[in-house]
């Protein structure tokens, strides 16, 4: 067998068709085909918690990840079926930078400030302590407060902002310094022994731009905002993001078809695999169309 092929993906707006644009309509059946080929490990990258990647998974018929990346890359799980065991390893790696403090200590440090608001509990984690914010276009100021305050007591934080354009909120995740989205998956990757040419990050807002901008091989999907694309387009490598823009078996780039354009700009044998699936595919559906004609004479 060929190599291992590490596929990590963002989900809300990237994999998850949750976002303004349509969705073309064979992308995340191909998607699937392709995420569950034996050389693939997938990875799920998320803000999302453990249980609402399993209510993702279920709503919109999402394959079975070998991995998951939750809580903004606070968290990493092992999955099998029925079980999702946590990665002690890298829960140990990133607490060291809270000193031991916990998620409520540092809710007292932050305090208030004007228009920041806990999210509910479900949504914070040991290691993740995330607040509702404005749509601010430029949260510079408010991350230097929430970090000052913080910084006086020895606490080395991540902060992560991205916005909602569904809702008009912004989030703010403070996390471990070292805790990302990025870091998190260079540990996976290096824990797999996958090297970088055949890897592929996809995201599409402000909490998967570490990555997008790292040397990991990403691709922003076509419907991700244009602020994202033009930051993504300033800092990155031009070798090292890929921007999805639509023509990929005729499908629009957004989402997973954004996806599957990433795989095969940077793993281009995967274009054959998809293409010769898509054949099969045709093929049955041809030979069950000629089977039930049959029946019915
Ligand atoms: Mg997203």
């Amino acid at each position: 067998m060929d190599t291992p092929i590490l596929l990590a993906t963002d989900l809300d707006r990237t994999l998850l068709p949750n976002g303004a644009q349509p969705e073309s309509p064979l992308a995340r059946h191909r998607f699937r085909r392709l995420a569950t080929r034996p050389e693939v490990r997938l990875a799920y990258v998320t803000g999302r918690h453990r249980e609402l990647v399993k209510a993702a998974m279920a709503e919109y018929e999402l394959p079975r990840p070998d991995f998951v990346i939750a809580d903004v890359g606070t968290s990493l799980y092992e999955t099998s079926a029925d079980d999702w065991r946590p990665l002690l390893d890298w829960q140990r790696t990133i607490t060291v930078d809270w000193g031991g403090r916990s998620r409520s200590e540092l809710t007292a440090m932050v305090g208030e400030l004007p228009g920041l608001r806990l999210q509910e509990m479900a949504k914070q984690g040991a290691c993740k302590l995330s607040y509702y914010a404005p749509p601010l276009a430029d949260p510079t100021e408010l991350l230097d407060c929430v970090r000052q305050r913080l910084a006086a007591s020895g606490v080395s934080v991540n902060l992560v902002w991205s916005s909602d354009e569904t809702t008009a909120t912004g989030l703010l995740d403070v996390l471990p310094a070292s805790a990302s989205k990025r870091h998190a998956l260079e540990f996976l990757r290096a824990r797999l022994r996958i090297p970088l040419d055949r890897t592929v990050f996809a995201g599409d807002s402000g909490n998967d731009l570490d990555v997008l901008v790292s040397d990991i091989p990403s691709v922003l999907v076509a419907n991700a905002q244009a602020a994202v694309r033009a930051a993504a387009t300033a800092q990155a490598d031009a070798a090292n993001l890929h921007l999805a823009r639509g023509g990929l078996f005729g499908m629009n780039g957004n989402y997973s078809a954004g996806i599957l354009e990433g795989v095969v700009h940077f793993i281009p044998e995967t274009r054959t695999w998809l293409m010769l699936a898509d054949e099969a595919a045709d093929t049955s559906i041809g030979v069950r169309r000629i089977e039930s004609e049959r029946e019915k004479e």
